[in-house]
């Protein structure tokens, strides 16, 4: 089987497993595990924040983000489309108590006047804007890549009105490979960000989520609250550190693949490639094929792919390093049948 329903499937690599067994450790929660204490630093380092912190997952961190960011009562705005908004069970709300203000996006990307129009002035009638939080890549819009001069923009109207902005970056480092601007040239533009280890980054656990010294002291008492304190996490987090070391420019792989894929697909019939493919996403139309995505996904299943439905006529196909550049002839030939034998 080839497995292209997410990068999340990743396993770890003999490298991490080395690690992880050989990993010194302490209790984190005592802050006494150098591993974990290490992986902070480097993220923190690699993002130009002044401290990071050791999340279970990427939902985690951007609840961690809301929780340190808000009170109740207050509105978050946020892409309509965004992970937060659809994929994270209301956990702004269940947890944090905050509305949502989502806003439509192109290609992800929300309107920088829309953001403005939709900052509440101080009124009775109204919840105060505590946060605005951004998505890159954005999952939804097919692994677009958000433009750094929107994120530039927001994050200056932003500060006018003394908003901070957390960025949701579970796949910023292919934002970053894709587009060849540095992390810390994304990160300017926010106040926290969050990215996972456990994407095409391929560690087996865990997310990391950065900000200032303060924002992160406070942060790790929400963790703590949420449950998500961690004793010898050196063991989880050693793979985040190999994940660091060696496998962010290999990101480009992927993207190349992705990009081998959609050229392949757009030549079958009745398949559309819904957005343009930038980063390991690649969304597909199988309507016009004469398919529901569930049906076509059974047929691929038969052809020896896997792949996962974002719609009832939208197909996903995520890239990972467990998927080589002959595998992709593999699919396109997969798909190829696929569409052919109804
Ligand atoms: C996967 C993902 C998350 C959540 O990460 P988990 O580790 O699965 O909780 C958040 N935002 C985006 C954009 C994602 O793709």
């Amino acid at each position: 089987m080839i497995d292209l329903r997410s990068d999340t499937l990743t396993k770890p690599t003999s490298a991490m497993r080395q690690a992880a067994y050989q990993a010194e450790v302490g209790d984190d929660v005592y802050g006494e595990d150098p591993t974990v204490n290490n992986l902070e630093e480097t993220a923190a380092e690699m993002l130009g924040k002044e401290a990071a912190l050791f999340v279970t997952s990427g939902t985690q961190g951007n609840q961690i983000a809301a929780l340190t960011h808000c009170r109740s009562g207050d509105e978050v705005i946020l892409e309509a489309n965004s992970h937060i908004y659809l994929y994270e069970g209301a956990g702004f709300s269940a947890l944090a108590g905050v509305q949502s203000r989502p806003l439509q996006g192109v290609r992800g990307a929300m309107n920088p006047e829309d953001v403005e129009a939709a900052i509440r002035p101080e009124d009775v009638h109204f919840p105060r804007t505590s946060l605005i939080c951004l998505e890159n890549t954005h999952n939804k819009a097919g692994g677009a890549i958000i433009p750094l001069n929107n994120m530039k923009e927001i994050y200056q109207i932003a500060n006018k009105n003394n908003i901070p902005i957390h960025l949701d970056g579970a796949r910023l480092f292919n934002a970053s490979v894709a587009s060849g601007i540095a992390l810390k040239d994304y990160s300017q533009y926010t106040d926290t960000v969050q990215f996972c280890l456990s994407k095409g980054l391929g560690a087996p656990v865990g997310s990391i989520i950065a900000g200032t010294n303060d924002f992160i002291e406070q942060a790790r008492k929400w963790r703590k609250r949420l449950g998500g304190g961690l004793r010898q996490a050196g063991v989880i987090a050693a793979p985040g550190l190999v994940a660091l070391r060696d496998n962010v420019s290999r990101l480009a792989d992927d993207h190349e693949n992705a990009r081998i894929l959609a050229e392949g697909l757009a030549n079958s019939k009745g398949l559309k490639i819904e957005s343009e493919v930038e980063t390991n996403i690649i969304l597909v139309n199988v309507k016009e094929a004469g398919f529901t995505s569930e049906q076509f996904l059974e047929k691929l299943k038969a052809e020896g792919v896997l792949a996962g439905s974002m719609g009832p006529n939208t197909i996903r196909l995520v890239t990972n390093y467990h998927v080589s550049k002959e595998d992709t002839g593999k699919v396109i030939t997969a798909i190829s049948k696929a569409t052919n034998n109804q």
